[in-house]
């Protein structure tokens, strides 16, 4: 073991950093070496949670009747301390999850516009005004905050994520509850302590580290919560959203399985590099990551060679090396996830063409890393063709005609993310409505959406109650009120 002095960070709760009552702890570690450890975080208890819950229901009453514009100038001010801290924030998001150091500094930029987005939206976020006939009326709606919130988030985006919960909640008036990934809970807590540096109001924000099973329930269930936001699994999904009563909204953002349609009149250059940038970035944990590719016969030889060229290119390494596309994967059970279902696919008879060892030499012996893998002749109905790996291995499904590659595309449980390549506008324009999918691209990455456009699944990939990002992103968490005001 490493033995520099590992660093005990503490809840936040009520406006003060706290130790769990629970008083036991867990480590963060590095990925790319798990002789590094990042951090002592708490293992909380329901205790804690129940605590945290009670401090964000005093605080409501008065932070929900702040001044819209003193609730942006924090968030303003937070973004200001994180994009102060750009470079600091970057290294320690790499040490924690793994993704390349480049890739973490624009998280820490782009949570840091999230804030700045959501600070200017939510003050013009508002009710509307209808007409009617009598004179002496107005018929408007107005908006208002839910009460506390629950923001349970993944480790893949471990600071933007809760930043685009975070800061729509804040905006428009709730109070907030926080529980990160146990795997990614040191950005987090950067998070926290920028807003609580940038004088939030104790209660406002509260901080809770550890095991889902420990203290998730209760942060669904608990009485005083009216809204539960989560991005993760949909396993967990599921289970959370079974247990919320219909009086607590839910937003769940979840798995996907998401398809590259390569048409026959694609460029196949571009075909490749959207696969392997869909694929493998983030080594391939993505919740949009491309993990099917859907090809037509006619251009499947052709294709696959450019993929396996593209891919054998790619520097796999720590998150801090130049160049460098493929690091670890983020803990042990995604390492284990992605090596089994590279047995499954072998088993099913699929042709693995590229890659899909572990890798245990030198440098990497210490870290959870896996060679990019490329299955070729998959069957649509095998596991690695409809279940959510999450790790940097491509499915190659070989179609005849396009009606093939949309049934094959549509037939799984999720619908996150889905791309087609074609230079064909009719084509394009007839699979933006033939997709079951929430994020429709053409000639781009199934990765990748906009701050300001609306993000969300279909199928098991979303609860598709309310999207987030962009304005929309607001909605969850406000109310309506319809108000008839007779003079
Ligand atoms: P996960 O579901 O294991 O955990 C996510 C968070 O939920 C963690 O904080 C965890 O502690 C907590 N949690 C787990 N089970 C819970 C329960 N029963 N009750 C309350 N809390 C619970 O997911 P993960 O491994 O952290 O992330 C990977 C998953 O997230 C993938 O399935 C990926 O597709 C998904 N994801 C989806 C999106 C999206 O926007 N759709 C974005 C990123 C990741």
């Amino acid at each position: 073991m490493i033995t520099t002095k590992v660093e005990t960070f503490n809840n936040y709760i009520n406006g003060e950093w706290q130790e769990s009552v629970s008083k036991k702890t867990f480590f963060s570690v590095n990925p790319a070496n798990t002789e590094d450890v990042v951090g002592e975080f708490q293992a909380s208890n329901e205790q804690d949670v129940k605590t945290a819950i009670e401090a964000a229901k005093n605080a409501f009453p008065s932070w929900s009747q702040t001044a819209p514009s003193k609730r942006a100038a924090i968030l303003n001010q937070a973004a200001s301390i994180l994009e102060q801290n750009v470079a600091a924030l970057a290294e320690e998001l790499t040490r924690e999850e793994g993704k390349h150091v480049e890739d973490a500094k624009n998280e820490v930029i782009r949570s840091a516009q999230t804030l700045r987005y959501y600070a200017v939206e939510g003050q013009s976020f508002t009710g509307e005004t209808f007409p009617n006939d009598d004179a002496n009326m107005k018929v408007s709606t107005e908006r208002e905050a839910l009460g506390v919130v629950s923001v349970i988030t993944p480790w893949n985006f471990p600071l933007s994520i809760p930043a685009r919960k975070i800061a729509p909640a804040l905006i428009t008036g709730n109070t907030v509850v926080f529980k990160p990934s146990s795997d990614t809970p040191l950005i987090a807590f950067r998070l926290v302590e920028a807003l609580a540096k940038a004088g939030i109001p104790k209660g406002v924000i509260n901080f809770v580290t550890g095991k889902a099973s420990d203290v998730g329930d209760l942060l669904v269930t608990h009485p005083a919560v009216r809204a539960v936001t989560f991005t993760g699994s949909t396993a967990a999904g599921e289970d959370i959203h079974s247990k919320a009563s219909f009086t607590t909204r839910t937003q769940m953002e979840l798995g996907g399985k998401n398809p590259l349609i390569v048409m026959d009149d694609a460029d196949l250059d571009l075909a490749a590099t959207l696969t392997v940038n869909g694929a493998y970035s983030l080594t391939g944990q993505a919740c949009t990551g491309t993990s099917r590719v859907i090809v037509l016969k006619e251009v499947k030889e052709e294709f696959t060679q450019k993929l396996v060229q593209k891919t054998s290119a790619l520097k796999i390494g720590n998150g801090f090396e130049a160049g460098v596309k493929i690091g670890p994967l983020a803990n042990e059970r995604q390492l284990k996830n992605v090596l089994k279902y590279i047995e499954f696919g072998k088993e099913d008879g699929a042709d693995l063409v590229y890659g899909g060892e572990q890798i245990l030499t030198g440098e990497f012996e210490k870290g959870y890393y896996v060679e990019p893998a490329i299955f070729t002749n998959v069957k649509p109905n095998s596991r690695i063709a409809k279940e959510e790996i999450f790790g940097p291995v491509v499915a190659v499904i070989e179609v005849d005609t396009y009606e093939e590659a949309i049934a094959v595309a549509n037939d799984v449980e999720y619908g996150l993310s889905a791309s087609i390549v074609t230079n064909n506008l009719k084509i394009a324009n007839q699979f933006t409505k033939d997709i079951q999918a929430g994020t429709v691209k053409v000639n781009r990455t199934t990765t990748g959406n906009l701050m300001n456009a609306p993000f969300g699944g279909l199928k098991k990939s979303s609860t598709s109650t309310f999207r987030e990002s962009g304005r929309v992103g607001l909605e969850f968490f406000t109310q309506l009120k319809t108000v008839y005001m007779g003079f």
